[in-house]
């Protein structure tokens, strides 16, 4: 394994969290996994009766871990993030995804990069194309920035869906 891995980090909060705001709790995040380059931070509202609004940044990540390696840490991440005082484990107020690696696919142990939702999520896609948008989907060959542009206006021929 390369010492260097490049990543595509999704990040998400709909909770407050001891950090504040789930704007602040996606900035702590990034800070505590010491992120290259953190995105602008979006605010999507909240779709069901129960929900808040969501946080919503893409972060580039430089580190020596392997894609299950990343997981295990961005999961210990999520936990210490989600525990509230006087509680055991809270509600998850993080939820980090990965997204992209820089060595194109990973698929096993229950872990699948590119992450399969990517593609469809406006609110990983938005984000990750101001830090990232000539990074290509190995699977279809697809910058960030053409993904975004299929999500908002679908063509005929969808790549990754079904073929005939
Ligand atoms: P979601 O992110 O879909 O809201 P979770 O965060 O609970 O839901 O993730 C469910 C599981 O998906 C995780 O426990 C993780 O093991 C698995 N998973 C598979 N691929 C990925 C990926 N690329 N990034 C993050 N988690 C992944
Ligand atoms: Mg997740």
């Amino acid at each position: 394994m390369a010492a260097d891995n490049l990543y595509a980090i999704a990040l998400g909060s709909n909770r407050r969290s001891r950090h504040g705001s789930p704007e602040a709790t996606v900035r702590a995040a990034a800070e505590a996994l010491g992120v290259e380059r953190l995105s602008p931070i979006h605010r999507t509202e909240a779709m069901g009766p129960a929900g808040r609004g969501f946080a919503n940044a893409a972060a580039i990540l430089d580190c020596d871990l392997d894609p299950p390696s990343l997981l295990d840490r961005l999961k210990q991440t999520e936990r210490a993030f989600g525990r509230r005082a006087g509680r055991r484990w809270g509600p998850r107020v993080l939820d980090l995804d990965i997204i992209l690696w820089s060595g194109g696919a990973w698929g096993g142990g229950g872990l699948v990069v590119p992450h399969p939702e990517f593609r469809r999520r406006a609110f990983v896609l938005k984000p990750l194309a101001e830090i990232a948008a000539d990074w290509r989907d190995p699977l279809t060959g697809a910058t960030v920035r053409q993904l975004l542009h299929r999500l908002r206006r679908p063509r005929p021929v969808d790549p990754t869906g079904p073929r005939p």
